[in-house]
């Protein structure tokens, strides 16, 4: 019998009226003939409302206190969806991220899967039961829970489908699949019927919060195709899958945007390139992950070295570059201020002028740039964060993404 995989949202399982919805198009697929394993999130805001509540404690949680407190969120989303289906006379059992063997490595809060054991789950399934498994968390070889980091449920529902070779893996939330950007930015983003897994992983890393960048790069291994769907309507959604070439026509399929970023500048820096291996070494081993990054003046004795961190690492990367050798006297400016905008297309490779396009745009809105950074498939301009909305906007209309073209 085919199995399919099904993940709900937050927003899908906010309040019992959803929970109970939920647990009827889980039945209606039941007996469309599919084995079901559902994965959820945590209802509503719940995530959030667990995470001030940590804040409120201390300023700097431990974090694997953190995931023992933020795995209790799906756990009651899998045992009232469990005991809705039960409800409609169907039998189910709700597993936690441990019972239904996904094995993560150390790192809490953002721990990765190393390994989905499916048997508890391929053993509850030939039972007859519906499989609820808590999406987000997982546990250590040493029995400690962990979670994925936020939207996480996404890559916990595709790493199942793809340990129990389903057929494919459905992602329920309040949109009715992938937008040629964020509609809550875009009123006339369109809906794309396919994304290629390439453009989709760029799409999600460059803050399009629809998926979680993992969760594709996982299908994209497996192979397993994601239908990205609403909890709300039974319309056919997004299909990512491998697209191949001859069916891309267009050279930008979407743009996304990630507010979540820090521009920091080394300017007056000697000009040499063990400078530069000092400077970034010394963030990797803080686990600062670095984004965009310039350098300007490179012919000089010193030059200017801008780059790019997540908000969050912006306090540990700036105290990295005091602890330097040398850093104290360097002039370090950093500037919260600032979004990144990104325009994502696999037909870009085979399309000069793109770039150009995109400069043209912004330029005639009088929109800053101040760092540029550039793929195969995507290009991206760190602009001012006030202005980051009208940038998405004129991109979508500059490539005329609203049509399709
Ligand atoms: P869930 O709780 O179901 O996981 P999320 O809030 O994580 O849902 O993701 C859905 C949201 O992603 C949508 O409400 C939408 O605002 C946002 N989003 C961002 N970019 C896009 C896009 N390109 N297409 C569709 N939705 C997008
Ligand atoms: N509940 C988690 C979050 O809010 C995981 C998820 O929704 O996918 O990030
Ligand atoms: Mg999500």
């Amino acid at each position: 019998m085919a199995i399919i995989v099904q993940k709900y949202g937050g927003s899908s399982v906010a309040d019992t009226d959803k929970v109970m919805a939920v647990a009827r198009r889980v039945v209606d697929t039941v007996m469309e003939g599919y084995q079901v394993v559902v994965v959820v999130s945590a209802q509503g805001d719940t995530t959030d409302s667990l995470i001030q509540q940590a804040r409120a404690i201390s300023e700097r949680p431990p974090k694997r206190e953190m995931d023992m407190l933020l795995a209790t969120g799906e756990q009651v989303s899998i045992a009232l969806l469990a005991m809705a289906i039960d409800s409609l006379g169907q039998p189910v059992i709700s597993l936690t991220g441990a019972q239904g063997g996904i094995m993560t490595d150390t790192q809490h809060m953002k721990a990765r899967i190393r390994e989905v054991d499916g048997a508890r789950i391929s053993a509850e399934l030939r039972k007859g039961q519906v499989v609820i498994v808590a999406g987000f968390q997982g546990m250590t070889s040493t029995h400690d829970i962990t979670t994925l980091g936020r939207g996480g449920s996404d890559t916990t529902a595709v790493a199942v489908a793809a340990a129990l070779r389903a057929d494919m893996c459905e992602i329920f939330t309040d949109v009715d699949g992938v937008y040629s950007a964020d509609p809550r930015l875009v009123f006339d983003a369109r809906r794309l019927n396919q994304v290629d897994y390439g453009e989709m992983l760029e799409l999600a890393s460059l803050g399009a919060m629809i998926l979680q960048p993992r969760a594709v790069e996982v299908a994209a291994v497996y192979g397993v195709p994601i239908h990205v769907r609403s909890s709300f309507s039974r319309k056919p959604g997004t299909m990512i899958r491998e697209v191949n070439a001859v069916e891309r026509e267009i050279s930008v399929t979407g743009v996304a945007s990630d507010a979540n970023c820090a521009k920091i500048t080394l300017a007056g820096i000697p000009s040499n390139v063990n400078v530069l291996h000092n400077v970034f070494s010394a963030l990797a081993s803080e686990g600062v992950n670095v984004d965009m990054i310039v350098q300007a003046g490179t012919a000089s004795p010193t030059a200017d070295l801008t780059f790019t961190v997540t908000r969050e690492d912006r306090q540990t990367a700036l105290d990295t570059i005091a602890g330097l050798e040398g850093g104290q006297d360097w002039d370090v400016i950093c500037d919260d201020d600032v979004a990144k905008v990104s325009i994502v297309g696999a037909g870009m490779m085979t399309n000069p002028g793109v770039a150009a396009k995109m400069f043209e745009a912004l330029s005639a809105e009088e929109i800053p740039v101040f760092v540029v950074s550039t793929s195969e498939i995507k290009v991206s301009c760190l602009v001012p964060r006030s202005r980051h909305q009208d940038a998405v906007r004129v991109c979508h209309k500059k490539f005329e993404l609203h049509a399709g073209k």
